[in-house]
């Protein structure tokens, strides 16, 4: 059964998606989907050996070898001259993914929609949206077995934002109107976190105010949109 969290970003790719999933692992998200529409195609994108020989056996096991290739390379390079249409990469960091997209823009020519799931950092993926283009279309909050996942859709184009206040950035325009659950936790923790570092900070021999004040900022913003909760 494939995680609450995949199957967030299984929800959002269309009927007779063909999508490359980027950074696979065991080629769930891509299984599961090809599974179930049978109009489904992907590409299963790994670098490291041993995720790409469990992804193979895996869509071996299911018979979808005809609709689910398994490319052992390094992010979008996979995705060679194949015009996929959308463009799946869940379970990393924002950065990584940030550089993913970055290093591989000319791999999205036939792509119009992007579902991301960072780990941490969103940030840096919201900040890339706004110069790339694509723009942020939805995002979802989750919490699953105490972790706390964002999936960020983007789509080809500018009907989504276009800009984006660095409170914005930081915390999600959809997420921080919404102020779900798990959206108050993840900015309690992260507020706190911030706080403690804080201390720590100026306790050293020569604090880096820069630093720290950018902290405080961050504080500050955190507490205007989650008081009161
Ligand atoms: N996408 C799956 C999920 O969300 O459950 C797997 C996430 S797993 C934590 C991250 C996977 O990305 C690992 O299997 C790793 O080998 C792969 N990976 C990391 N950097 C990559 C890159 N630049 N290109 C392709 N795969 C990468």
């Amino acid at each position: 059964r494939l995680s609450r969290r995949l199957k967030l970003v299984a929800s959002y790719l269309p009927k007779s998606a063909y999508f490359a999933d980027i950074g696979s692992d065991h080629a769930y998200l891509p299984v599961t989907v090809c599974s179930h529409d049978l109009s489904a195609k992907a590409l299963a994108g790994e670098i490291n050996e041993g995720p790409f020989k469990a992804a193979k056996q895996h869509v071996g096991a299911y018979g979808l070898h005809d609709r689910i290739e398994v490319r052992r390379g390094d992010g979008l390079t996979i995705i060679e001259e194949d015009p996929v249409k959308q463009v799946t990469i869940a379970g990393m960091g924002g950065s990584l993914i940030r550089s993913i997209l970055e290093t591989g823009e000319e791999y999205l020519k036939s792509v119009d929609l992007l579902i991301l799931q960072p780990n941490v950092d969103s940030y840096d993926l919201r900040h890339w949206m706004v110069t790339s283009p694509f723009s942020l279309v939805d995002e979802q909050i989750l919490e699953e077995d105490g972790h706390i996942y964002e999936v960020l859709v983007a789509k080809r184009g500018q009907s989504g934002f276009n800009e984006m206040s660095y409170k914005q950035l930081l915390l999600g325009p959809i997420l921080m109107k919404e102020k779900s659950k798990p959206f108050i936790s993840k900015w309690k923790r992260e507020r706190d976190n911030k706080e403690r570092i804080v201390e720590q900070m100026k306790l050293a021999t020569s604090p880096n105010q820069l630093k720290i004040d950018q902290f405080i900022k961050d504080i500050q913003l955190i507490n205007e949109v989650i008081e009161n909760d």
